[in-house]
């Protein structure tokens, strides 16, 4: 074998695919300094931002980019060194100490998940055990992990997975939910005996703090210019295509119909042809996520959800979620029934958050997903921005429903001194864990741009516009007249 092909061959096995796999008659384009809203599907241009600042989109208001004026990586990586060491603390305290006519019983965080499991609605204690133990768990090693990574020149491959599934998983983790189930818990519980408070309540309100500083303080769009955006992108199939980047305003755009952007890490894709609206347009560049221009068949999909949410929602409220013995004899509590004690109590403000929180809710969610999914049917043109407003607001305000649950699972672990006081979970309890999961299901799998592109506001006739900036993060957008209108508009 000769010298040189010896090096062909060491070249092939070192990079395996050359430039022949690459499909020079065609190209990607990135556009450099744009985003499409999320939340309405404008493409916009983001100004440079200062410190404090944040740019809001100027159609629908959705928050775009956010500077902070803390360290990027390193104010959110002592939140989340202090939320870990909490997490490790609050596993090993006590949550509550029960003391009924001398006889004693201490819970942690769980030993509700655990009697659940014990009375066979395990689906229920899986949910509990998810939402309070695991996620919270997960979420903090995963953003300990990509904000170490971070502080590396140059982003290791793994990060932008882990960024997927930290924004994919975070959701479920609700501690701030969990630590309102105690208090209603205690509350029904000081009726009943003496309640002794543990540990475990100060650590996951502590942990509530520094997990909520944690996703103040981060800035994932500082943590994405670490990362190098590769020279090809891979399509499905087929060999890759070769990208170049472009500033938008140096050249016209193509029709808005070849246009993708990555919802995992905001990067915009310009084709010159045509991309289908649902089919996977390829991987990103940038995060190597699959890029499709709307969600997968996102209407059927959330009607889906949305009907058997309807479906459980009615057993939720008929029947009882627990039932509460007192020597010997039991009585069944719905949710409503639960408010409703703690206002004859004299808890008001208390028994009108719950009442918010497990009958309010989940009608809003319901009543609120029905209205957008018809009226993107019927193509209207009406309130987008208060539509896209309310997806926003059902989107943040879903999990609270979970109050009730976690403090079922609290009361249960509690109060077991057999008939002389005890409480056992319901049927009903179930249904509502449903009705709650397949609602924030829903809301997810629900694309809010399709609304405006339903009433014909995404086509090529719309002016791309620079996102307005807040002078300070919170406030109302003040759009500064330098940036408007300065870009091309989209030419069909
Ligand atoms: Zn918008
Ligand atoms: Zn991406």
């Amino acid at each position: 074998m000769s010298v040189s092909q010896f090096t062909d061959l060491m070249r092939e096995a070192v990079m395996p695919v050359q430039d022949t796999s690459v499909d020079h008659t065609r190209h990607v384009q990135v556009l450099e300094g744009v985003m499409e809203c999320p939340c309405c599907g404008l493409i916009q241009k983001l100004p440079e931002l200062k410190p404090g600042t944040q740019a809001r989109c100027p159609r629908c208001n959705q928050s775009l980019d956010r500077r902070n004026k803390t360290a990027p990586i390193a104010t959110p990586l002592a939140f989340c060194i202090t939320s870990a060491a909490l997490y490790v603390a609050m596993l090993f305290s006590t949550l509550m100490m029960l003391d009924l006519y001398g006889r004693q019983r201490t819970v942690d965080i769980l030993t509700g998940p655990i009697e659940l499991l014990h009375e066979g609605w395990g689906e229920v204690g899986v949910l509990v055990a998810i939402a309070t133990i695991l996620a919270p768990g997960i979420v903090i090693a995963m953003m300990g992990m990509i904000l170490t990574a971070a502080l590396r020149p140059s982003l290791p491959s793994w990060v932008p997975h882990l960024m997927k599934w930290y924004e994919l998983l975070r959701p479920w983790s609700m501690v701030e939910v969990y630590i309102l189930g105690v208090f209603v818990a205690y509350t029904k519980l000081v009726d009943l005996a003496f309640v002794q408070v543990g540990a475990a309540v100060y650590l996951v309100a502590g942990l509530m703090v520094s997990m909520a500083a944690t996703d103040a303080t981060l800035d994932t769009e500082i943590i994405w210019r670490h990362r190098k955006i590769d020279w090809f992108m891979r399509p499905m199939r087929g060999p890759r295509l070769p990208l170049t980047f472009v500033a938008v305003g140096e050249e016209p755009l193509m029709p808005s119909s070849n246009r993708v952007s990555c919802l995992s890490c905001g990067l915009v894709l310009e084709f010159d042809r045509p991309v289908h609206v649902t089919q996977p347009a390829g991987y990103c560049p940038r995060c190597g996520h699959v890029v499709r221009r709307r969600k997968a068949n996102s209407m059927s999909r959330s009607v889906a959800l949305l009907v058997s949410a309807i479906v459980f929602y009615l057993p939720a409220n008929i029947y009882p979620v627990m039932t509460v013995i007192r020597m010997g004899a039991g009585t069944g509590h719905t949710i409503v029934e639960g408010a409703i004690e703690l206002w004859v109590d004299g808890m008001i403000p208390l028994s009108l958050l719950v009442l918010f929180a497990s009958v309010t809710v989940p009608v809003l969610k319901v009543v609120g997903l029905s209205y957008m999914v018809m009226t993107t049917r019927h193509k209207s043109r009406r309130h987008l921005a208060f539509r896209s407003k309310l997806y926003r607001i059902i989107d943040i305000i879903g999990r609270w429903s979970m109050i009730d649950v976690f403090m079922v699972s609290i009361l249960v672990a509690m109060v077991r001194f057999n008939h002389m006081a005890s409480i056992t979970a319901n049927g009903g309890m179930v249904c509502f864990a449903a009705v709650v999961v397949l609602t924030i299901f829903a809301v997810h799998t629900f694309d809010p741009r399709l609304m405006w592109d339903a009433a014909g506001e995404n086509g090529d006739t719309v002016f791309a516009r620079t996102a307005g900036i807040a002078r300070r993060c919170g406030q109302t957008p003040a759009q500064t007249s330098e940036y408007l209108d300065n870009m091309e508009p989209d030419r069909a």
